[in-house]
Parts: C-alpha cells; sequence; structure tokens
C-alpha cells in the first residue's frame, strides 16, 4: 500500500446552541508516501477540523463524527481507543499548530522536551533519549549546547524549530502542520518552510499544510485541495491548480493574493463572506458569492467532475462544457 492517508466520506459535525454545523460534509482524501498536500480555503472552511479528525482529537462532544474513516498508514485510526491513539500520535501521525509557545512547556529545557517524547514512544532509557533529542535539535540546525535552555531563551523561530523537533522525534508517517509559519515573520518563515520540506525528504515522510497562503503551498506542496463549506470543492496538482484552475472560489483566490509579475493590477478580493454554517444554500454553497452563478446551482449540489486522475472539481459550469474557461483562464498565476 503506497498509502499514508485515507479518508473516505468523512462527515463531522459540531452540535452548538445556534444549531448544527457541518464543518466537514463528506470528504474523501488521498495522500501518497512522501507527499505533501496544501489543504487551502478560509477560516471556517473545515480544514483544522478535518485534520484534527486524523488524530482522532475533535472534542466530543460538541463535535461528532457522523460518517467516514480515516486510515494512516493502514491503521484505522476512529476505530482505536484512547490508549491506542496515544501510541499512535507523534509516533505514526504528529501535528505542529500555529503557535509554537502553547506547544511547548515554559518550565521544562527543550532538550528534556524532546526527550520525554523520545522516551514515551520508543522505550529507551534516559541517557538514550537525551543522545537522540541532541540528534533532532541538531538536525532542526540548533546546537546541541543549548539543550538545557528553556523555550523562552529561544526567538520565535528556534521555537518553532524546537515544536517541529518534537513533533519529528519519532518518525511519524504522517506531519500535518496547521498554519505553523504564520506567526512568524517572512524571512524566518521561508527558512523554516526549507527545513520542513528538507526534513520531509530525509525521513520520507507525507505531509499535510494548512494555509490560507498560496505563496506557501507553491513552495513546499505537490497537491493541493481546495477547501469551502466543509468540502473539497477543487483539488489537483500544483501544476493543475496554479496553471488550470478551474473553480470560480479557486479562481477568486488566486485573484484576491497580489500579482508577482504585475504589482499595479487591482486585487479583486471574494465578495461576501463564507455562508452561514447554520444555513448553507441548498445547492452550491459557493452560490451567493461566485461570479457565475446559473439557476441550478440554487438548488442543486454540484457533482464531481473529473478532468484527469490527478484533477477534479465541483462545479455545475463544467457539467455540459469541460472546455469552459473561467474569466481570468488565460492568466498566468
Ligand atoms: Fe459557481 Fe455554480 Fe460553480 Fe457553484 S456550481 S461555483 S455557484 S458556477
Amino acid at each position: 500500500n503506497n498509502k499514508t492517508l485515507e479518508i473516505e466520506n468523512l462527515v463531522i459535525q459540531y452540535d452548538t446552541d445556534d444549531g448544527i454545523v457541518e464543518a466537514v460534509n463528506g470528504i474523501d482524501l488521498c495522500l501518497n508516501k512522501g507527499k505533501t498536500i496544501g489543504l487551502v480555503g478560509e477560516t471556517g472552511a473545515g480544514k483544522t477540523t478535518m485534520a484534527l479528525s486524523i488524530l482522532n482529537l475533535i472534542p466530543m462532544p460538541p463535535g461528532k463524527i457522523v460518517s467516514g474513516s480515516i486510515r494512516v498508514d493502514g491503521i484505522h485510526i476512529l476505530e482505536k481507543t484512547e490508549k491506542e491513539l496515544e501510541g499512535i500520535r507523534g509516533r505514526i501521525v504528529s501535528m505542529i499548530f500555529q503557535d509554537p509557545m502553547t506547544a511547548l512547556n515554559p518550565v521544562i529545557t527543550v532538550g528534556e522536551q524532546i526527550a520525554e517524547v523520545i522516551r514515551i514512544h520508543q522505550k529507551v532509557d534516559n541517557k538514550e533519549a537525551r543522545k537522540k533529542a541532541e540528534k533532532m535539535l541538531e538536525l532542526v540546525g540548533i546546537p546541541k549546547g543549548r539543550m538545557l535552555e528553556y523555550p523562552h531563551q529561544f526567538s520565535g523561530g528556534m521555537k518553532q524549530r524546537v515544536v517541529i523537533a518534537i513533533a519529528l522525534a519519532c518518525s511519524p508517517k504522517l506531519l500535518i502542520a496547521d498554519e505553523s509559519t504564520t506567526a512568524l515573520d517572512v524571512t524566518i518563515q521561508a527558512q523554516v518552510l526549507e527545513l520542513m520540506k528538507d526534513l520531509k525528504e530525509k525521513l520520507h515522510m507525507s505531509m499535510i499544510m494548512i494555509t490560507h497562503d498560496l505563496g506557501i503551498v507553491a513552495e513546499v506542496c505537490d497537491e493541493v485541495a481546495i477547501m469551502y463549506a466543509g468540502r473539497i470543492v477543487e483539488q489537483g496538482s500544483l501544476v493543475d491548480i496554479f496553471e488550470n484552475p478551474k473553480h470560480p472560489y479557486t479562481e477568486g483566490l488566486f485573484n484576491s493574493i497580489p500579482n508577482i509579475d504585475d504589482r499595479k493590477a487591482k486585487l479583486k478580493p471574494i465578495k461576501g463572506l463564507m455562508s452561514d454554517p447554520y444555513n448553507l444554500p441548498k445547492g452550491c454553497a459557493f452560490c451567493d458569492r461566485c461570479d457565475y452563478t446559473m439557476d441550478k446551482c440554487k438548488t442543486m449540489k454540484p457533482e464531481k467532475i473529473i478532468f484527469s486522475e490527478s484533477h477534479f472539481v465541483e462545479c455545475h459550469i463544467y457539467k455540459d462544457n469541460k472546455n469552459y474557461t473561467l474569466k481570468y483562464g488565460d492568466k498566468k498565476y
């Protein structure tokens, strides 16, 4: 089996005082060994919910996994007990969050924090764990002499490197990075991304990059999944999505970022806001914001249109005309 991740028909709801929110609304996703996929979309699209479900970390209640299956390296995550999951998180699948400080304990030295993860998962003695921790620190570009320092003695970028060292200490098969460089300034962000790319190669991992930044996607991803209102509305290889975006929402995302070649070009933000999650439109969830809305968009859910083995879109436009070109379709991004 060449697949690190297989998600089938995943539906996740939150039961809140205001009603039921379908945060993830029927998602299928596969990721091959050694590949990186970018999960792109606005806040509220369901990206983080989906990521948390891969570690079986959805708070239940209010969350509820209504249907679906998730397999990581062949293991059925949703069928495991909490005890079994402790041995899976960190060892099979690891996650890095946006704010490194929430992931680090301020009163324990960074070396000890890395060593602890190694001790728990690899059942080695203290000396061995510390040796491995030193190696991990060096791998992320921090001299082992800093083992005994505390998190506050590190800069933001260095702290994020420590978090990466902890996440990778047990060589997981899958690393999920949730907006993990957003808090860093641009230069440091580029360095951390470069490091993650490099480590992914060295450790033969697969990676999920959750981001709203298409620049990051272009840097590190092999594939891209565009999420909107709990669904993947378009998915393809990096080239498919950047050279030949099909979904009006994908087009909107590209139009709302500065064009590197033409700095004078006006940015065109996507109009309106993400649909009210308590009250999604009956048809296409994007219909209130789309420049191409037709009558049927308001009443019928768009089906999946397949362009190639790697590229699909959910949009009515292509049902009868696969060659339809969006208004900005000939623009090179
Ligand atoms: Fe726009 Fe209709 Fe396509 Fe939805 S299905 S993205 S509303 S054209």
